[in-house]
């Protein structure tokens, strides 16, 4: 049977990577659809490579433009804008396997309706996790979603948990035996830098990743530690597993993509060139196993395999995000609202790079953060710190 495949994010730095590997096994999965923000031009392209069902752009001025465009092209292809055409694609009967690969807390709506309608998603957009936790952990145990993580780090811990969850994470993950989860961070392009050096690096000195080619809002995140940050809070929700045993390791190979160590001292790690299509491909066919086109490993070419701790002083988002897990109520999505601001403002050339890890401290210090039941309610939150950080902003730049 071809898997039908809906991609939330089909523009982006995953989505494209997704649609390669598509393209190597087209007996095995075909777009269904291709959802983007505003890039209608990239996304015609795809339409037109690729000949999905649906192409969907949230930005209606942009899908209108995409429709003419594809019409005087002679594609049918059915191209609808907005919201609601986004959550729907997401939740369509015909799709079986759902990309998550939206950028931020704009993924959360389209990201749940694909959980609500029992997919099997494939978890790239960690922001959604981060500002829902609990509730979007329930509602997969709930639909009975398969939940399948992408992120490098995540998918690594995936693989190397009990196999008790080989069928993916349906069910609840089976933890048993496990002891600590040590996800590894390349440490970003800044790694060695002293504190003055940090307040004067530009946007883009940040967004040159030395091992990974990503989008621009990852690619800060990963400069300040606030990507391991929010992959700290997004390993405790998938794996069920608390702050106190998740450990962040330094390691600027990035050839460990994480790791799970077991009660015997068994430590378990997946290893690979840094290459998302790995991760990629091993989410779409798990339990199986496909190509990737991803380059392998050559292990008499490895010098050295490098590991030491994160340093807070200089990268305090690791911990902010740290004290926002272990917060609880909404203080995550706090977290991430301040940090989608403060980063835009940083790659805006607004305020500077350790300005960020302030505004997301100053957030957390100052607003509310409830425990919510409903993802409206995490929503308003969301919004309230994002108003808080641009008033914030403001009076800084004054
Ligand atoms: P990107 O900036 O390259 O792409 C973002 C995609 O989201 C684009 O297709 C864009 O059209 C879409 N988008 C942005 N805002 C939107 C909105 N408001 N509504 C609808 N669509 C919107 O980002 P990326 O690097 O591909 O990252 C996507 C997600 O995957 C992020 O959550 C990131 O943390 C995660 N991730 C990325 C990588 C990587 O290697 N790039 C690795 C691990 C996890
Ligand atoms: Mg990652």
């Amino acid at each position: 049977m071809v898997q039908q495949v809906t991609i939330l994010g089909a523009t982006g730095s995953i989505g494209v990577q997704t649609l390669e590997v598509l393209a190597l096994h087209p007996d095995r999965y075909r777009p269904f659809a291709l959802a983007a923000f505003t890039r209608w031009q990239a996304l015609a392209e795809q339409c037109l490579a690729f000949k999905p069902r649906y192409a969907v752009l949230r930005d209606e001025a942009a899908a209108l433009a995409l429709r003419n465009h594809l019409a005087a092209a002679g594609s049918d292809v059915e191209v609808l804008g907005g919201d609601e055409a986004l959550n729907m694609v997401a939740a369509h009967p015909d799709a079986d396997v759902v990309v998550a690969a939206i950028v931020g807390a704009a993924g959360v709506e389209p990201t749940m309706a694909a959980v609500h309608a029992g997919k099997r998603i494939l978890l790239a957009n960690k922001e959604a996790l981060v500002v829902t936790g609990k509730i979007f952990m329930d509602a997969v145990e709930a639909s009975g979603a398969e939940l399948v993580p992408l992120d490098s780090e995540h998918n690594a811990i995936f693989q190397c948990m009990p196999h008790g969850n080989s069928a993916s994470m349906k069910g609840g993950q089976k933890n048993a035996g496990v002891t600590r989860l040590i996800l590894t961070a390349s440490g970003g392009p800044f790694r060695t830098l002293d504190k003055e050096a940090l307040m004067n690096v530009t946007p883009e000195q940040a967004v040159r990743h030395p091992n990974w080619d990503m989008g621009p809002k990852i690619s800060v995140d990963s400069a300040t530690l606030m990507n391991k940050g929010l992959e700290l809070i997004e390993a405790s929700w998938l794996f069920a597993m608390p702050s106190e045993k998740i450990d962040v390791v330094v390691h600027p190979q990035s050839v460990i993509h994480s790791m799970v160590e077991y009660e015997d001292g068994s430590v378990l790690a997946q290893l690979g060139t840094p290459d998302m299509r790995t991760p990629i491909a091993c989410a779409l066919a798990w339990p199986d196993r496909v190509a990737s086109g991803a380059t392998r490993l050559d292990f008499t070419q490895m010098s050295e395999l490098q590991f030491e701790a994160p340093d807070m002083e200089r990268f305090p988002c690791l911990r902010l995000a740290r004290e926002a897990l272990e917060a609880g109520g909404t203080a995550t999505a706090v977290l991430n609202a301040a940090n989608e601001v403060a980063v835009a403002a940083f790659l805006a050339g607004q305020i500077g790079f350790m300005d960020i890890s302030h505004c997301a401290a100053t957030a957390l210090d100052k607003m509310l953060a409830p425990t919510c039941k409903t993802v409206e309610e995490v929503l308003a939150v969301d919004a309230a710190t994002r108003r808080f950080v641009d008033a914030h902003i403001t009076s800084l730049s004054r």
